[in-house]
């Protein structure tokens, strides 16, 4: 085939397609085609196909209608895929020149493939009688898209597949107006978008409308109209896709979109959808209520809440996002319009497109606030808790030390007690002892006395006796003075002894009849005729050696009489009941007191107030009283003025058994 008989062709693109195209020509493969490339326009000089045009030292150059001017330039090939340069280079070629748009370009690419293939597969013969027309029969009769061609109003070419999606037979549709398979709703504008492909201008390259099938049934389809010349005269080629099952799916996502949409609205957290730059593009209302912002002032922005410490959980997160992963549960902060710090815990996921690459993310933020709060305080009052007890604890452990130290120094002081309780039993006993030898000494000096004073009496008898009647009066007065002294002398040593012998034989423990006791006593005493003894009646019954009492009452009744110069001398014998159920027995007289002073010293032995020319006596009963009382486990003690009369308190236990014990 001669060149001068090629097509010669212009490429504006300097795309892969082109170079694609470039391939095939300069390969001649399709020799039939007859084309010779004459120039490229890109407005990229870097593009693949323009350098390799270059190389191949064809025309090249930015503006593609610097191709009008090439000489004998037959077709435009557009594969820059943009439609407003398809249609200005419609517009603008000079008339003779051809435009083969990148749709067209396309399909025509999509030929040569095959034909490529096919080609290697004939022989030479089928080769020689292959039509162009033929090719593009097996090309579009193989295509799963419909194609027709639409001339003057009627359906001029229709592929099976075109037939197929409006399950006409193809005879059934040639010379018939094509607008009749379009839904009636939907033939307003697609008659429209007709006109302008005819006229070249403003049309959308792919639409969507409604089909109408033979049976009358609705379908959908996606359309591609182009303008063609066909046997020379313009016609559109078009070009149907069946989207029905498509656009039932797109339904129904819409459908669970906003099924989708209404769960994010009614939820009560708050939640943000990001693209993945990380701009807002949706926020619910909660999201409004919480944070305060409304959509308006965030979608299409970055939202600037994220306190500066929250920063690397954050961080973590929007890494994870763009990994295409979600997270459940972080704990974070944000502000909220007005400023306030929230606690929040965010959960976020991955939203994919439909080509499952990820689109964006989710963020569902929990206002944990108030449970934070909750969480704290009730931190805060068991460490309260804990310290109150460590507080309670170190204050229990300083009484426990102070109640130990109280201990030690209690049991030292009770220690200290029973040795001076021992000191003091021994001293006693080492008194008592030294009190028992003493009484021992006493009675031995006494006893050894009696003998030598009565010898003294004796010679002084007789001394009397000799010389009675030659006594003078001096000398008679000289022998009752010694008379006298030796009689006093004889009665210290008796009552000396007397006193001595108190309690050295405790007689065994009587119940004692005390108002008998008291009569048999005073009657023995055989008092003077103007001494009044008073005994009381209803006496208790007192457990002790008869001796005992009896010195006591003996010595006490006694002085009372002595010790008085009344006329009328009285004496009142009684008892009363005392502290630590004793008894005090008491003998009261009319007679001439004692001065508070002489209390004590009176019960010492020979302790006297008076004279013996006063008063006769040795000085020695009331310490007899006093201890015959102390045998008896009892006290005495006594109450009186001088001039004013005395009363003697014996004070002894209801029973002597108790005290041996
Ligand atoms: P005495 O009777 O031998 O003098 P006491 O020991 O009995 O010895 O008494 C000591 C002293 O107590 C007595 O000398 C006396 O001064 C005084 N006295 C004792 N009893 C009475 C009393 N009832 N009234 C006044 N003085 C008393």
């Amino acid at each position: 085939m001669a060149d001068t008989k090629a097509l010669n062709v212009a490429i504006v693109g300097g795309g892969p397609g082109c170079k694609a195209i470039m391939d095939i020509i300069f390969a001649k493969k399709l020799s039939q085609l007859r084309m010779s490339l004459i120039g490229v326009a890109a407005t990229n000089p870097k593009a693949v196909g323009y350098r390799y045009a270059q190389e191949k030292g064809i025309f090249t150059t930015k503006d593609y209608r610097d191709l009008y001017g090439l000489k004998e330039l037959n077709m435009i090939i557009e594969l820059t895929g943009r439609d407003d340069v398809a249609n200005q280079i419609a517009r603008a070629k000079p008339d003779h020149v051809r435009l083969m748009d990148h749709v067209a370009a396309r399909l025509f690419w999509d030929v040569f493939q095959i034909e490529e293939r096919r080609i290697a597969e004939r022989t030479q013969a089928e080769e020689a009688l292959r039509q162009s027309e033929e090719k593009y029969s097996i090309l579009v009769e193989s295509s799963l898209t419909g194609i027709y061609i639409d001339q003057d109003g009627k359906i001029v070419f229709a592929n099976e597949r075109f037939a197929a999606i409006y399950k006409y037979k193809r005879d059934e549709l040639i010379g018939t107006d094509p607008r009749q398979l379009v839904h009636p709703e939907d033939r307003a504008f697609t008659n429209d978008i007709r006109k302008k492909r005819l006229r070249g201008n403003g049309a959308p390259s792919v639409y969507e409308a409604r089909g109408l099938t033979k049976d009358g049934e609705t379908i959908w389809v996606a359309r591609r109209n182009t303008r063609i010349e066909y046997k020379g005269r313009p016609a559109i080629l078009g070009n149907v896709v069946d989207v029905t099952e498509q656009k039932c799916a797109e339904e129904q996502l819409r459908d669970s979109q906003e099924r989708y949409y209404a769960v994010l609205e009614a939820s009560p957290d708050p939640i943000v959808v990001y693209d993945m730059k990380g701009q807002g593009v949706y926020i619910n209302p909660a999201f409004t209520r919480v944070f305060g912002w409304h959509s308006e002032e965030l979608l299409g922005k970055k939202i600037d809440y994220v306190p500066d410490e929250n920063w690397p959980e954050t961080r973590m997160m929007i890494d994870k996002v763009l990994d295409g992963r979600g997270f459940l549960g972080i704990e974070s902060r944000r502000y909220t319009k007005g400023g306030r710090l929230l606690d929040v815990d965010i959960s976020a996921a991955t939203y994919l497109n439909r080509e499952g690459a990820p689109q964006g993310s989710i963020h569902i933020l929990r206002d944990i606030t108030d449970r934070k709060q909750a969480e704290e305080a009730l931190k805060k009052a068991h460490d309260e808790l804990e310290q109150r007890v460590e507080e309670r604890t170190a204050k229990l452990a300083k009484i426990t030390k102070q109640l130990k130290v109280e201990l030690t120094e209690r049991k030292r002081a009770e220690k200290a007690l029973r040795l001076a309780h021992r000191g003091l039993a021994i001293e006693a006993d080492e008194l008592q002892a030294a009190n028992e030898e003493l009484s021992q000494y006493a009675y031995v000096v006494s006893h050894d006395l009696k003998a030598p004073l009565r010898a003294v009496r004796n010679y002084s008898d007789f001394l009397r006796e000799d010389l009675e009647g030659t006594l003078d009066g001096d000398q008679k007065a000289y022998l009752d003075g010694l008379n006298r002294a030796v009689n006093q002398g004889e009665a210290l040593i008796e009552d000396l002894l007397a006193f001595a012998r108190v309690g050295r034989w405790i007689g065994p423990v009587e119940r004692l009849d005390m108002s008998a006791l008291l009569k048999e006593l005073v009657t023995s005493l055989d008092l003077d005729k103007d001494v009044e003894v008073v005994i009381g009646k209803d006496w208790p019954t007192i457990e002790a050696d008869p001796t005992l009492v009896k010195q006591i009452f003996q010595n006490l009744i006694n002085n009372a009489i002595k010790f008085n110069d009344s006329d009328h001398k009285r004496v009142e014998i009684g008892w009363r009941p005392a502290a630590d159920g004793q008894r005090e027995l008491f003998v009261q007289d009319n007679g001439i007191g004692i001065d508070p002073r002489h209390h004590e010293r009176i019960f010492r032995v020979f302790q006297r107030l008076h004279t013996s020319e006063e008063y006769q006596g040795t000085g020695v009963g009331l310490a007899i009283v006093k201890k015959a009382s102390s045998k008896l486990h009892g006290s005495v003690r006594l109450e009186s003025q001088a001039g004013e009369g005395s009363t003697f308190f014996v004070a002894l236990p209801e029973t002597q058994k108790e005290k041996e014990r």
